[in-house]
């Protein structure tokens, strides 16, 4: 099968290599004889209705956001009707936080977001960063974990009865307090979770190929078969461990602004 993919706003999106998600869904397609078909969709391109089976948004500094939010905003209907046709998506942390409500930024504007996730997000005058290990249940009973990196302004505040991702096990997750991180609405998971993601943990890619798959075909996601996943494996272990040593939601890196150990983060 090919499986279109949808990549919003590459050349502005994309963070802490998150272009690495495209690379392990096409070689874990391949791996099972399909073809990852990818479309780069940048400001002002539509999004051809039915054209997709899978979107994906990367992440990006404040800056990189503001260029892109309101084309992303304008295109609220077109995202809303591929989800709700069972397109699958990905969203990290810039986009993940553009897909809710809206970003209202460190300076205090207010960038308009698409509105398919049910929360919104505030930045904060710190910065989350570092190692983070989730437990995650997108399928009844199946408890898995997620290990990534997050660097963020931003707090996401899930609205009630919203569904996260998953439970912080360590980090900070969409706002150092709730305990949880990320959103999952259907097919469509949002997540602060860099590395780039889904290296470090092929069970998510291979629940997004799925579902992207399900769409393909216009029927139930498809089990796939596994793969023998040993540097996958070893790479969560690593990211797993440096995450639990990191331990609770300790080490808040606070940045004081103008202060001499100051080093300005990332905007
Ligand atoms: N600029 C946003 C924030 O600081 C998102 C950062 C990111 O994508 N890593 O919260």
């Amino acid at each position: 099968m090919k499986i279109r993919v949808g990549h919003l706003y590459p050349a502005y999106l994309n963070i802490y290599a998150d272009r690495g998600n495209m690379a392990v869904l096409a070689r874990r397609a391949a791996a099972r004889g399909h073809e990852l078909v990818v479309t780069p969709v940048g400001i002002g391109e539509s999004l051809p209705r039915d054209g997709f089976d899978l979107l994906y948004i990367g992440g990006g500094q404040d800056r990189e956001q503001a260029l892109i939010a309101p084309d992303l905003a304008a295109r609220a209907d077109e995202l809303h009707a591929a989800h709700a046709s069972g397109v699958a998506l990905l969203a990290v942390c810039g986009g993940y936080q553009l897909l809710g409500r809206g970003y209202r930024a460190r300076d205090g504007s207010v960038l308009a977001g698409a509105g398919l996730f049910p929360h919104e997000t505030v930045a904060g005058d710190t910065r989350m960063i570092g190692d983070v290990l989730l437990e995650c249940e997108l399928e009844p009973g199946e408890r898995r974990l997620l290990a990534g990196f997050e660097n963020h302004a931003g707090r996401t505040l899930l609205d009630p009865g919203a569904v996260p991702l998953g439970r912080v096990l360590a980090g900070f997750g969409n706002d150092g307090v709730s305990g949880v991180e990320g959103c999952r609405l259907g097919a469509a998971i949002g997540t602060y979770l860099h590395g780039p993601l889904l290296p470090r943990n092929g069970w998510l890619a291979d629940w997004l190929l799925s579902r992207a798959l399900g769409h393909a075909i216009g029927g139930e996601p498809p089990r796939l078969a596994p793969l023998p996943d040993a540097l996958e494996v070893e790479a969560f272990r690593v990211a797993a461990e440096r995450a639990r040593r990191r331990g609770g939601r300790g080490g808040q890196r606070r940045f004081l602004w103008g202060t001499p150990a100051h080093h300005p983060p990332p905007a």
